[in-house]
């Protein structure tokens, strides 16, 4: 036995360090926990600071705060494991003094005080900023999709609801021709069929019919209120592609903007559409204006790929740096895509691979945007015809604000790294939040308090990265400073 290292005897009279502060070493993060909350003022980001005059007196909302970020670092979310924790860790028996408050204290205090402490996470961006944690002049911009505590089966579409009536229909239809056979051969052949069978079609048209009568009032929800989609357990979970070729989930799309350099979580936005293309200018301003920057580069993925948001972008001194989706019907049929075409800004002209050139016609309105119309005279008489187009001739359409397109274009051609970069950036902070969370779904329902949690998590992201990046006593000074 004596080769073996040895623990400490139970029995001992002082197993632990006399004063409970030596049981946390002065570079534990549950220190920067405790400092973090310290230069916090609660009252200004909306916590009730004052106490109730009457009944017992409430937990000041510093050590529920203290709580709940000690247990987002820690991956601890749960408030019922929150409340187990408080009496056990050390590190929070030090954090709390010794305050053990119970599970549903806690988890109230999570769900009364979103819109506080969604301004605690931004607090904690604005500390990175006045430490220069922040002079990256490039964010990537993203989403993913989160789940939300809704099942893919109690989740409808108009779609799902017809497919599953249909179902329902046809399935009665079968019920019914057996209860049909049944008197048929009754009256046929005096034969009986066993009653057992009878009840046994008889209880499964009941279930059907109920289940019928379900999907039928959730269709006229639908159409009360306008909804296209109804999730049963979280009604603001919505059912949400991930990528072409995997399942769908049923949850949120979280938005990101990750700094360059560092790679903080300087803004987010917990949403509930399904896709990208409308959330750049919002994502990039929000960290344009957190990061306290004039100017910054917002790069993002083809989802993102919306004209008028990159324009947006532009007009807020934001330059926009985002992949273009492969779409052109042209290229795909094998003839000359839209790129094979020159244009002149100083003639107003496109010149075509024929070497002719594309004249300005007429200004047109299309989906709210206003195009330029440019065609030939000459096409009728193009030898390479056929592999330009199959009308008379080949029409372009160019955006009355396309040069902002054309140097977007030139950007990445002139740096196409600029798009890897985006990746190595913004997909990192999702993986590991994600597993964070157990690869699982968010602990609340409804996108207020689910918006809450992401901010949690988002401070405890931002709060780790920082420990690592400049030391935990560093950035304790730097808190206190
Ligand atoms: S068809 Fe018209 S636009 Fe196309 S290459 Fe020939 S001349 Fe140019």
């Amino acid at each position: 036995m004596t080769r073996f290292i040895e623990g400490l005897d139970r029995g001992q009279v002082s197993l632990l360090p006399a004063s409970l502060d030596d049981c946390v070493a002065e570079d534990n993060p549950v220190r920067v926990v405790d400092a973090f909350i310290e230069i916090l003022d609660l009252r200004e980001l909306g916590f009730g600071v004052v106490p109730e005059s009457t009944g017992r007196p409430g937990y000041h909302p510093g050590v529920m705060l203290s709580i709940y970020l000690y247990g987002y670092l820690n991956q601890v979310q749960s408030s019922r494991r929150l409340e187990r924790e408080c009496g056990r860790n050390l590190e929070l028996i030090w954090l709390t003094g010794r305050l053990k408050p119970d599970f549903k204290t806690i988890a109230d205090f999570r769900k009364d005080n979103g819109p506080a402490i969604r301004k605690v996470c931004q607090q904690f961006v604005a500390l990175c900023r006045d430490i220069k944690l922040l002079d990256s002049d490039i964010v990537a911009i993203d989403g993913s999709r989160f789940k939300a505590i809704n099942s893919k089966a109690k989740s409808y579409t108009r779609g799902k609801l017809k497919q599953k009536l249909g179902e329902i229909d046809k399935a009665i239809e079968r019920y019914l021709m057996e209860l049909d056979r049944a008197d048929e051969a009754l009256t046929k052949t005096s034969s009986t069929v066993p009653t057992s069978q009878i009840t046994r079609v008889n209880r499964k048209l009941a279930h059907l019919q109920k289940e019928a009568e379900r999907y039928r009032s959730i269709e006229d929800r639908m159409d009360k209120t306008g909804e296209t989609q109804v999730s049963l357990s979280d009604p603001d979970a919505k059912s949400m592609t991930t990528t072409p070729r995997m399942p769908k989930v049923v949850g949120y799309n979280v938005q990101t903007a990750v700094e360059a350099k560092h790679h903080l979580i300087v803004a987010h936005e917990v949403t509930t559409f399904g896709y990208d293309r409308d959330a750049l200018s919002t994502m990039a301003i929000a960290a344009r204006d957190a990061m306290g920057t004039d100017e910054i580069e917002a790069v993002a993925d083809k989802g993102y790929f919306k004209s008028e948001e990159i324009l947006t972008c532009e007009a807020a001194g934001i330059t926009a740096t985002v992949s273009k989706p492969l779409t052109s019907g042209a290229a795909a049929r094998g003839r000359f895509d839209r790129a094979d075409f020159a244009y002149d800004a100083d003639k107003n002209v496109y010149t075509c691979p024929a070497g002719e050139q594309l004249i300005y016609r007429s200004t047109t309105e299309q989906d709210g945007k206003m195009q330029h119309l440019y065609y030939s005279s000459f096409c009728a008489g193009c030898v390479i015809k056929d592999k330009c187009t199959p009308s008379k001739e080949r029409r372009i359409r160019r955006w009355e604000h396309e040069d902002v397109l054309d140097r977007m274009q030139q950007r990445i051609d002139d740096d196409p790294s600029k798009l890897a970069l985006r990746s190595m950036t913004v997909e990192h902070p999702f993986g590991t939040i994600k597993a964070w969370m157990g690869n699982t779904h968010f602990k609340m329902r409804r996108l207020k308090n689910v918006a809450t949690e992401m901010a949690l998590h988002v401070l405890a992201y931002n709060m780790t990265r920082v420990m690592n990046i400049v030391g935990i006593p560093a950035l304790i000074n730097a808190m206190k400073a």
